[in-house]
């Protein structure tokens, strides 16, 4: 089972931004930005390139509605999308909030926030996603 099955299930904390019965979606812990979140199809599969059609398609939806509350709570030019999936074998599209094209640079350092700054970033882009 994928740490990230395991975090679906809630056998391991995540901040959570939203759910639906098929998608997933959590901030990153290790993030390169504020709001960077990551969406995960429900079903584990590894390589993103191995879904299903329907579920890829599905899976970019549900980013998209994502990328729009990310938005509205993280200032940027754009949230800018990426797949690596060479860290945890169940495929994942990084949504990262951009200025420049350095700010998507996976060799950067990582940011560090506390758990209530997490908080408070997964819970407005939560409210977000209820004004939509
Ligand atoms: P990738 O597989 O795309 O190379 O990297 C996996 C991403 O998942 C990394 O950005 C890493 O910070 C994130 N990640 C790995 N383990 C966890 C975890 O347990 N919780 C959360 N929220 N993110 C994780």
């Amino acid at each position: 089972m994928s740490i990230f099955t395991k975090i679906i299930k809630g056998e391991i904390p995540c901040y959570k931004v939203a759910e639906d019965k098929d998608y997933f979606a959590f901030l990153d812990i290790n993030p390169l930005a504020k709001g960077h979140t990551l969406v995960i199809p429900k079903r584990e599969t590894d390589y993103i390139f191995d879904l299903h059609d329907n579920e890829l398609a599905g899976l970019m939806i549900f980013a998209k509605k994502i990328a729009k509350a990310i938005e509205k709570v993280v200032t940027c030019k754009r949230i800018g999308i990426a797949v690596i999936g060479l860290e945890v074998p169940h495929a994942h599209i990084h949504l990262i909030p951009i200025d420049k094209v350095q700010d998507i640079d996976f060799s950067r350092p990582k940011l560090r926030f506390t758990e209530s700054e997490f908080r408070e970033t997964a819970e407005a882009i939560m409210k977000e996603l209820g004004n939509q």
